[in-house]
């Protein structure tokens, strides 16, 4: 019997870019830092980007740790 390679091990799935409400100012400076980094080709940063602007627009209860 003919055995094939092991399919690629994929570690997390990419999120997708978090689109934040167009009038907060905080998240717009973090859109235009992303798309320099972006230019950039600095993944760490376009990364943390993404991060800290999907944060900002969480609910409070989510942020909260659990009683
Ligand atoms: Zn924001």
């Amino acid at each position: 019997m003919r055995r094939y390679p092991a399919p690629p091990v994929v570690l997390g799935l990419p999120l997708p870019p978090p689109e934040p409400p167009p009038d907060c100012q905080h998240c717009a400076r973090m859109m235009r830092e992303r798309a320099q980094a972006t230019a950039e080709r600095d993944g760490s940063r376009v990364s943390d980007l993404n991060v800290l602007i999907a944060r900002h627009h969480l609910p409070a209860a989510s942020l909260r740790t659990a009683p």
